[in-house]
């Protein structure tokens, strides 16, 4: 074959896509009973966003990103995460203005030079929300209540959101400096990422990969142990919080999540049963993002997840997602003279949102009734010599085998017949 999709992208093929719809429609819904509303940025940026926000060292900065000069030789990326962005389009325009909390949600492509495996793209979609406007420990709650309930109103069970807290630069100092002191003698063990990680940012050592690192890191000191008074009570806040949500929650001290600007709640959602690639979604508060990016010092938060892996673990635990949508009808009609009395009545029945199938190069009768069958339309709408003398059609339901003659006008009843 001469063209062939890059590698680490996937089409999604108009038999999948309803599946699609499905989640998107749902997230959408549920975000907007929390009175969130949607913002779309484009998919590329000035690639100093990411590196300011993500951190130079950030792995996604480093080697995942999709970096490009245009024509003019400015640095662009194409979006790892959504985020900068966001914040970006946040702070230009001046949406902190007036006193409202911005409640946002992004759908869309994300980018990242990955290495692809199932459930790992080097182009995948998320679903997000950003927070921004207040550090209530309600809004760490109602952040992951969204994901929480989207998740499990989409009917997945096997499901363990993971809660920590990653502290504020003022409490990370002490805890950089624990760290350091425990890995320094393993130094010589560690993978060389790790190395660099041990002098830029120690914290990045715990989410290593690696399995001779994970072991080593498996005995570092906790990050819960080094929170500031401050951080203890907000973290038990959240807590607090989610409980009275009915949303239940572990602690796991070892979330550090990949980027940079993370500051106390940091949660993930796993789903058991994906292999390596579990983590649903993840997100948490970012106290310092905005300030970072040359915003004032607003306190926010949010989430993202990818579909492509929510739509492996709705397969995997058998989630019904509806299918493919049928026809309402499949128009069979017989002669010219009866397909010219139907046409304008075919596309005035789909503009009333009726979903006609018609097939003109379908001649013959039992061709057509075939076609009905497979089509597996509720109705095939029929007009012989007799329906086209008398302006009318045959009605047949494909299921049951009954018929009924309707007129044509008004087509309203028609209508109501087929919206019945
Ligand atoms: P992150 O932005 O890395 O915190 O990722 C948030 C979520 O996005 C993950 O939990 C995944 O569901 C999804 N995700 C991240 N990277 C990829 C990828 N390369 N391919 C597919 N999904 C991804």
């Amino acid at each position: 074959m001469e063209y062939q999709i890059p590698r680490g992208t996937y089409d999604i093929l108009p038999a999948q896509s309803y599946k699609w719809q499905k989640v998107i429609s749902a997230f959408r819904e549920l975000a907007a009973a929390f009175g969130y509303q949607e913002i779309s940025t484009p998919v590329f940026e000035q690639a100093s966003l990411f590196e300011r926000s993500s951190g130079d060292s950030s792995d996604v900065v480093k080697k995942e990103m999709y970096r490009f000069t245009d024509r003019k030789g400015r640095e662009f990326a194409l979006r790892p995460e959504g985020t900068a962005p966001v914040v970006r389009s946040y702070v230009e325009n001046r949406l902190d203005i007036g006193s409202a909390n911005a409640k946002l949600y992004y759908i869309g492509p994300m980018f990242r030079y990955d290495r692809p495996q199932a459930g790992r793209y080097r182009q995948f979609y998320q679903y997000g929300i950003e927070f921004i406007g207040s550090n209530n420990p309600y809004y760490d709650a109602e952040v992951i209540a969204i994901l929480w309930f989207y998740l499990t109103g989409l009917g997945l069970q096997k499901l363990r959101l993971e809660l920590n807290s990653v502290g504020c630069p003022k409490c990370s100092v002490d805890y950089d400096k624990a760290l350091r002191e425990y890995f320094k003698p393993h130094l010589p063990q560690l993978c060389p990422d790790c190395q660099i990680r041990f002098d830029q940012k120690p914290r990045r050592l715990l989410d290593c990969k690696v399995p001779s690192c994970k072991k080593i890191a498996s005995g570092a000191p906790s990050q819960l142990d080094y929170l500031d008074a401050e951080c203890r009570e907000h973290f038990a806040a959240v807590q607090e919080q989610l409980s009275l949500m009915e949303i239940p929650f572990v602690i796991n001290p070892r979330i550090v999540r990949g980027l940079d600007y993370y500051t106390n709640t940091a949660f993930e959602v796993i789903y058991e049963g994906l292999g390596a690639q579990n983590s649903l979604a993840g997100g948490g508060r970012y106290n310092a993002l905005l300030e970072q990016i040359g915003g004032k010092s607003i306190p926010a938060l949010g989430f993202a997840g990818g579909f492509e892996r929510l739509l492996l673990a709705l397969d995997e635990e058998k989630v019904s997602l509806g299918r493919p949508p049928v026809p309402d009808i499949y128009v069979i009609t017989m002669g010219k003279a009866a397909q010219q009395l139907l046409l304008p009545y075919i596309n005035r029945l789909r503009q009333a949102g009726i979903y006609a199938e018609y097939d003109p190069d379908k001649t013959s009768f039992k061709a057509q009734l075939k076609a009905a069958d497979n089509s597996q339309a509720r109705f095939a709408l029929i007009v012989g010599e007799d329906e086209l003398a008398s302006r009318s059609v045959v009605l047949k339901n494909l299921q049951n085998g009954q018929q009924q003659t309707t007129p044509l006008e008004p087509l309203s009843e028609l209508i109501a017949i087929l919206k019945g």
